[in-house]
């Protein structure tokens, strides 16, 4: 097989949380492009609707669109299984959607907003990993990529995201422990440690048609602090997203692949 075959994603069946909008969507094209049939889920439902008939008209894949909140357990196992009634399989699974945090110095930062985060960007992710290695292991076979953060490998750049550095840094740990655990099983388990990304998410109050000056300095900041000098955008991901969700990664397992301009090498 030649290296470019070994890339190829034809006749997989692929699943994107978070698959509506920004990395997540980026996800799904690339799986698409890649040869796949995908189901997009978020809980968002116009928003899955809306990319999956994108992306099925401009790839011609299958392409099906399920709304799921997942930091619910019984959302979380539905979406796999509709994806295995209607597209007769589960090979990929990006376990992806997740919140942004308020941020706030840890003596006003509230319970509330620490249980929201954990809630989808940590149990979000137990919850879909756990529902897809259910399928997976039948089969002996897949590849499960979660979306982590350099928030989960090094502390945040100010902005007091306590409970998203939290469940970042736990969804690096989830994906090394789930590795070794599944490796015998036939089942690959990685995450990738995006930077600063051109989302709603990752610009959040920080967009750069938001006038106050202050944030302004910080989006700044966190481009001439970025090696490459930019901020990410969510196309950015899609070349390592096919690659670890592809045989190209056959012996790639329990690592964390940053995608960050450089961030984490200065
Ligand atoms: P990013 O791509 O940087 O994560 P976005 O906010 O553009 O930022 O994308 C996140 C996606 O995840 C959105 O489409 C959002 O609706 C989805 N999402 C967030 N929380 C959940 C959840 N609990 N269940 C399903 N989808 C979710």
């Amino acid at each position: 097989m030649s290296v470019m075959d070994a890339f190829r994603l034809n006749d997989r069946v692929a699943l994107v949380t978070g698959g509506g909008s920004g990395i997540g969507l980026a996800f799904a094209r690339a799986m698409a492009e890649a040869g796949a049939d995908v189901a997009v889920v978020d809980w968002n439902e116009e928003a899955a609707r809306k990319a999956a008939e994108q992306l099925a008209g401009e790839t011609g894949r299958k392409v099906i669109a399920l709304r799921a909140d997942v930091s619910k357990e019984e959302d979380a196992d539905r979406m796999v299984q509709e994806t295995v009634r209607q597209l007769g399989g589960l090979d990929v699974c990006f376990a992806n959607a997740g919140i942004g945090d308020e941020g706030a110095l840890v003596t006003e930062y509230s319970k509330e907003d620490w249980d929201r985060v954990i809630a989808v960007n940590l149990t979000g992710v137990f919850l879909t990993d756990r529902a897809a290695a259910r399928v997976m292991v039948e089969r002996k076979r897949g590849s499960i990529i979660n979306t982590a953060s350099i928030y989960g490998l090094v502390g945040d750049f100010g902005m007091g995201a306590i409970g998203y550095t939290a469940a970042k840094g736990g969804v690096v740990q989830l994906t090394r422990t789930l590795a070794v655990q599944l490796a015998p099983m036939g089942i690959r388990v990685n995450a990738i440690a995006p930077a600063f990304i051109r989302t709603n998410l990752g610009e959040g109050k920080l967009r750069e048609d938001v006038p106050d000056p202050e944030l302004r300095k910080v989006h700044e900041e966190i481009t001439r602090r970025t090696p490459i000098g930019r901020w990410g955008r969510p196309e950015d991901l899609a070349g390592i997203g096919v690659f670890l969700a592809s045989d190209a990664s056959a012996f790639c397992t329990g690592y964390i692949y940053a995608v960050d301009g450089g961030w984490l090498a200065v």
